[in-house]
């Protein structure tokens, strides 16, 4: 066993109150590593609050049948704080300055650009997901059940994409057929995270699709305020639409930009075929995975389409 697993399973057990906090508009992964770990905790009696920025989209808010993730700052005032799924501090958004960072912080990730903020770091960047760190942790430290087994495989499904992206190893669908074993019901995970579309997002899919760009080797999808007006659609409905811009054969990278409310434009960045595209986002003040990564931007959307366009080009066709 590694050390620093043993002095977090040392740390638990000799602790009472743990802050669980992850990044601002928490994914798949988030979430389910978040409940995940807050349910294993509850198990050996200690008390569990988990906080996040903005609270689980529709289709994640759906798992927290129990209401264990809070949008509400309080007091906080636990002796241990997990920060789970964020590769920078500043990813956990709002609480930062509320968090006091003299209590122990487990810092624990699977982005290979972690910067190592907390006092224990257990970054794992060949780790498809969060939740399967998450697993081998609590596998040392409690009994898994069918319910934290069911929250740790949505974090590793919807972080390789339903074991599509290359993130996905043979550890992964290891750890997944393990937690298939504790009886997750993969069919009622699948309809709940994929097959569960509110009509809306699919209309703008349409139209998104239809205003697609397509480029030497790239694409660029954009979503503008008025076409989530024209279908009655939310920012949240965009999840993983990024991915249809790489769907194509001989598109090695593709971005999507989002208009959001407040001025700024959020952008995701895919990449295959060997191509990285992680200096790009970082060279915009953001970060992720070679393969999968994003920012956000204060600009106007056509201008940016249009630098945007420029480093795409240079990024797929180097010569
Ligand atoms: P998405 O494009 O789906 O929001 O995110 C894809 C990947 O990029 C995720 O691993 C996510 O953590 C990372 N990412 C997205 N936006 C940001 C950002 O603003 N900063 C950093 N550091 N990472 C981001
Ligand atoms: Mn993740």
């Amino acid at each position: 066993m590694g050390k620093k697993i043993k002095e977090v399973l040392s740390l638990i057990k000799n602790n009472k109150k743990f802050l669980i906090v992850s990044h601002k508009n928490p994914d798949g992964d988030s979430i389910g590593s978040e409940i995940a770990l807050a349910l294993g905790l509850r198990k050996l009696g200690k008390k569990v609050y988990i906080y996040n920025q903005d609270p689980p989209s529709n289709r994640y808010s759906r798992f927290d049948k129990a209401g264990l993730i809070h949008t509400d700052k309080k007091e906080f005032n636990e002796d241990i704080i997990f920060i789970v799924d964020c590769a920078e501090i500043d990813r956990i958004g709002n609480i930062k300055d509320e968090i006091n960072f003299k209590k122990t912080i487990i810092n624990i990730d699977h982005h290979i650009s972690n910067e190592k903020f907390g006092d224990i770091n257990i970054v794992k960047g060949d780790y498809s997901s969060t939740a399967e760190i998450i697993y081998e942790l609590l596998d040392k430290l409690i009994d898994l059940d069918k319910d934290i087994a069911t929250y740790l495989y949505i974090g590793i499904l919807t972080d390789t994409g339903s074991f599509r992206y290359p993130n996905t190893t043979s550890h992964s669908l290891k750890v997944a057929a393990e937690l298939v074993d504790y009886g997750v019901i993969t069919s009622q995970v699948s309809e709940f995270v994929w097959f569960s579309d509110p009509p809306a997002r699919i209309k703008l899919l349409g139209d998104v699709l239809q205003r697609i760009t397509l480029h030497k080797n790239f694409s660029i999808m954009i979503v503008t305020k008025d076409m989530l007006k024209k279908w009655g659609a939310k920012e949240e409905d965009t999840e993983e639409f990024v991915n249809y811009g790489l769907s194509i054969k001989g598109i090695k990278a593709t971005a999507i930009i989002k208009e959001k409310d407040d001025g700024m434009l959020k952008v995701s960045l895919r990449s295959k075929n060997g191509v990285s595209i992680q200096e790009l986002a970082a060279e915009y003040g953001g970060g992720g995975h070679k393969t999968a990564a994003g920012f956000t931007i204060r600009g106007d959307l056509e201008t940016f389409k249009n630098e945007l366009e420029g480093k795409l080009e240079k990024i797929v066709n180097k010569f």
